[in-house]
């Protein structure tokens, strides 16, 4: 007999609810249906195949594209007393573990993508009972995406040959073109797509173009007394605007690839421990900080597409109390962005176009912001979210939007 799911969600996991979309996904894995799950980094992707790893009689195969995380993935497992192992070349007692998978005892098998496609694999996978395929950083299968790994392309045939086998790919990068990419190259129908979970309710939304940036930065830390980061585009910048926050009394400091490791690891740990500094910073800043108290993201420049964007804004509020994440935006900035296109090759050149127009459509759009945000996530929310610039108060400046239209088809 089948387990309560929600019963061993609380005994094996100790959480007494399913998140957001977590259920639905789980009820497709355990149907045999085969799905894509694009949820964002938190959401809790693991466990949609955990949870049916433990509930199915066989194995689990996890694909994941680096050793480190199937490591911490294995730890996790291990500690709420899920039977897995990680089969990658890092692990000396790889024997034993082909050994307890043919034997049945494992719940869930981490490996990388170069072994699975490895025709011995597939030899061992058919000794093997495997319940379900979980295919996780799906967006390394395509081309589309950021992170394109070639290893990422030899799964299908693999997949394929265990057709009755539930796949379950998991990503949380994935605007329209790299999902669908993944569709087909995994061989999930579209009814197998589930998106949810990006909305972030607590920050509120505005852009504007810039003016004088410096004088609008003042203008935002004024107003903004807690913790919060702005993220510049040079290195450079960063120490100049640093350097001009400070004099007006407010603690700062600055961050980018450029310092000395100790001084970036000071700098940031500065920042985590305050409550009012701002932490002035290129886009290496961020990744892996866990401050839950940001109170503002401010971007003196357009970012570099509308996923970096979420990324970056969605380091403010992590607590869930209020928070801003305010852009300024610059004619010059299309024009730099127009440039990098010229360069990129004919492969990524409709996919970078597209998250280039993508872009402009969010900073040109007169409705609302989180509606245009989440829309691109591929979710269907209201028009209207109350909780932006342009929902707050109708866009004054027509001005915004006619510029955007003309730097984007210039
Ligand atoms: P993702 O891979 O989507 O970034 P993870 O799978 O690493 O996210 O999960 C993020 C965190 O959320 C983990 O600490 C996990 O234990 C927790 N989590 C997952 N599902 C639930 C849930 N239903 N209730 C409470 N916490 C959860
Ligand atoms: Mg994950």
């Amino acid at each position: 007999m089948v387990p309560d799911l929600h019963d061993l969600l609380h005994s094996t996991f100790g959480f007494s609810d399913f998140r957001g979309v977590q259920r639905a996904v789980v009820d497709r894995v355990m149907a045999g249906e085969r799905t894509l799950a694009v949820m964002p980094t938190g959401a809790g992707k693991s466990l949609c195949y955990q949870l049916p790893s433990v509930a199915l009689e066989g194995t689990c195969v996890v694909i994941s594209p680096l050793i480190a995380l199937m490591h911490d993935q294995l730890r996790a497992a291990t500690a709420v007393g899920i039977r897995a192992a990680t089969l990658t070349s890092a692990d000396d007692n790889r024997a034993e573990t082909i050994e307890r998978f043919k034997a049945g005892e494992l719940d869930l098998l981490y490996v990388a993508p170069e072994r699975a496609s490895a025709g011995h694999f597939r030899e061992l996978l058919a000794r093997a009972k495997v319940s379900l395929f979980a295919i996780d950083e799906a967006h390394c299968v395509s081309e589309w995406g950021h992170d394109f790994r070639p290893d990422y392309r030899l799964l299908r045939p693999l997949l394929d040959s265990f057709p009755d086998v539930p796949r379950l790919a998991l990503t949380a990068t994935a605007d329209a073109h790299t999902r669908d990419d993944i569709l087909v190259q995994l061989g999930i129908p579209r009814e197998g797509l589930i998106v949810a979970g990006f909305d972030r309710p607590n920050i509120r939304y505005a852009i504007s173009p810039k003016a004088n940036t410096t004088q609008q930065i003042a203008d935002l830390l004024r107003e903004q007394p807690g913790p919060g980061i702005v993220y510049v585009q040079s290195r450079a910048g960063t120490e100049k605007l640093a350097a001009q926050i400070a004099a007006t009394g407010r603690p700062v400091r600055a961050y980018h690839a450029g310092l000395e490791p100790q001084i970036r690891a000071a700098n940031q740990a500065a920042f985590v421990a305050s409550e009012d500094m701002v932490m002035v910073a290129t886009v290496a800043f961020g990744m892996g900080i866990d401050k839950p108290d940001v109170r503002f993201v401010a971007h003196a420049g357009l970012p570099k597409s509308v996923e970096a964007y979420y990324q970056e804004t969605g380091r403010a509020g992590r607590d869930g109390e209020p928070a801003v994440a305010h852009m300024f935006w610059g004619a010059d900035d299309f024009a730099k962005a127009r440039q990098r296109l010229s360069e990129v090759d004919d492969v990524r050149l409709p996919g970078e176009r597209a998250r280039l127009t993508a872009l402009g459509g969010l900073v040109e759009t007169a409705g609302c912001r989180r509606a245009v945000l989440l829309r691109y996530f591929g979710e269907h929310p209201p028009e209207t979210c109350g909780n932006c610039d342009n929902c707050l108060d109708a866009p004054q400046s027509v001005d915004a939007t006619e510029l955007a239209r003309k730097y984007l088809s210039a």
